[in-house]
């Protein structure tokens, strides 16, 4: 099919987050095209843990992973304090975990989205967006003859991740170029498949929290199958230094060979960055909206993305019609996309990166205490890993001090301070979120975000 001059949407991206979007503004009825720079084999192959929960698929009414691109299904998390001493392993009633094949997933997501009429292109690559007048009008590319076109588009979304050179290159006083190193993950990988040992706790992903090991980050160990694994470690990037070779070392000594007993065969390995911060400022502007990791929609506590891209595509698609159906896509019409995310997930992600910040200073002794004396449970550290809520009223306080000892709670004053100190910003930090100015009200905007800096303040200083 040959590009046409002008569509209603124009989605950048074919990841998770593009291709959902992609799907959905067709389904309602929009004239959709869908750009990747990729070869269209290559769609969904992406260096990645692979985890993601089975609630999305019900939420936005799609499909369970099935077939091949479904490696395994897992009943939970188990999380390892950093000596291994202690270990919580947490069930989610409502949904049970994924670990799926990425091309697979991929593949279909993108399938779907064409059988829902969205026009996909592969090997276009977007350089930046054609800006007039304060607007995005849709795109600049390198088709895959290698000529420039330009494209029109009433609403271009950005679903190119987390480099995305259009994020870079756009004129906005409301969305930013640039994500801080330090608000960023890079992480390590390999896929392995195991010929002399079992899988360790087959049921559940395992995610060891450890200072000393992973700084800033933790390692995983998910499995595939029964005799596979995808193992890798993350941490934060730092201005300055050559953190890939860094964490491939890492990964090297402290991944591999204590976990690894064995000969085993490595299916794939790769680095990839994350970034762990709360969401953009905004996600929109005039014909402009970004979804997944573009626009920092990414858990900051477990880097997990795919579950918030495909969320955030499904409802993009939704306000981008209301504005393509209204002749209308300036900032206002489109905000509505802002306030729905970040009065949502938005403010659940928000009180997570206020916890990130905290756990990347906590050092292993206070861990390993917290872990042990169970000062969280396994109940808690699941409502704070995936709702941002960490419930700890002042009785509720005092009981966990009496269940510790007073002796040992004077020694560990500082971290029970801390715990309570970041407890209350997380609390203020997701109210101020659900917040989060309405379309009609953006004038609010920057008394808004000064608020939320105060906080950010509060916790940086602090740590
Ligand atoms: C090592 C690692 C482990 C992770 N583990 C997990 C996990 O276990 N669970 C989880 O939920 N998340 C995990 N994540 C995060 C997750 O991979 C992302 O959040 C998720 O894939 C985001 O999808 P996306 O659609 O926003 O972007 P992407 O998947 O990055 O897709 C972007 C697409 O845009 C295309 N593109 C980029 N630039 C251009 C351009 N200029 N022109 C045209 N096309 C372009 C790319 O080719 C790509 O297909 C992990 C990430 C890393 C790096």
């Amino acid at each position: 099919m040959m590009l046409k001059d002008t569509y209603d949407v124009i989605v950048i991206g074919a990841g998770t987050g593009g291709a959902i979007a992609a799907r959905f503004a067709s389904k309602f009825g929009m004239d959709t095209l869908l750009v990747d720079r990729k070869q269209r084999e290559q769609i969904g192959n992406k260096i990645c843990g692979d985890a993601l929960g089975s609630e999305i698929f019900d939420l936005i009414g799609i499909a369970h992973p099935r077939g091949k691109e479904l490696d395994y299904k897992l009943k939970g998390v188990r999380l390892l304090s950093p000596d291994c001493s202690k270990e919580f392993f947490m069930v989610d009633q409502n949904q049970a975990g994924y670990l799926v094949n990425r091309v697979e997933f991929g593949q279909r997501l993108l399938k779907e989205a064409i059988t829902e009429g969205a026009e996909f292109h592969d090997k276009i690559h977007v350089r930046e967006t054609i800006q007039e007048n304060g607007y995005v009008k849709g795109i600049k590319c390198i088709d895959n003859d290698g000529n420039a076109r330009k494209i029109n588009a009433k609403v271009t979304i950005d679903a190119s991740g987390f480099y995305s050179q259009v994020r870079e290159t756009i004129e906005s006083t409301y969305i930013e170029n640039s994500i801080a190193p330090e608000d960023t993950i890079l992480c390590y990988r390999e896929i392995v498949r195991l010929k002399d040992e079992p899988v360790d706790a087959p049921d559940h992903i395992t995610i060891h929290l450890t200072q000393d090991l992973a700084p800033g980050g933790y390692i995983w160990y998910f499995p595939k199958g029964n005799n596979t694994v995808n193992i890798g470690t993350g941490g934060p990037r730092q201005k300055g230094m050559k953190m890939g070779k860094i964490i491939k070392e890492r990964y090297r000594r402290n991944v591999f060979d204590r976990l690894i007993r064995g000969e085993v065969e490595v299916l794939s390995s790769g680095a990839g960055i994350v970034p762990v911060r709360r969401p953009l400022w905004s996600l929109v502007d005039n014909g402009i909206m970004l979804v997944g990791d573009s626009g920092c929609q990414v858990n900051p506590l477990h880097g997990g993305g795919i579950e918030a891209s495909m969320r955030a595509g499904f409802m993009a698609a939704a306000v981008a019609r209301k504005g393509v159906e209204a002749n209308d896509c300036s900032i206002g019409k489109l905000w509505e996309y802002n306030h729905k995310y970040m009065v949502g997930q938005g403010s659940q992600f928000a009180a997570l990166d206020i916890l990130r910040i905290a756990l990347q200073h906590f050092d292993d002794e206070d861990l390993n205490f917290g872990l042990k004396k169970e000062i969280l449970s396994g109940e808690d550290i699941l409502k704070i890993a995936y709702a941002g809520e960490l419930e700890l009223g002042m009785m509720d306080a005092l009981s966990r001090i009496f269940k510790i000892g007073l002796l040992d709670s004077i020694r560990h004053a500082g971290l029970l301070i801390n715990l309570a100190y970041v407890h209350k910003l997380m609390t203020d930090i997701k109210k101020l979120y659900e917040l989060y100015p309405r379309a009609g009200k953006i004038d609010n905007f920057p008394t808004w975000k000064k608020r939320v800096n105060e906080i950010y303040l509060k916790i940086k200083s602090a740590f």
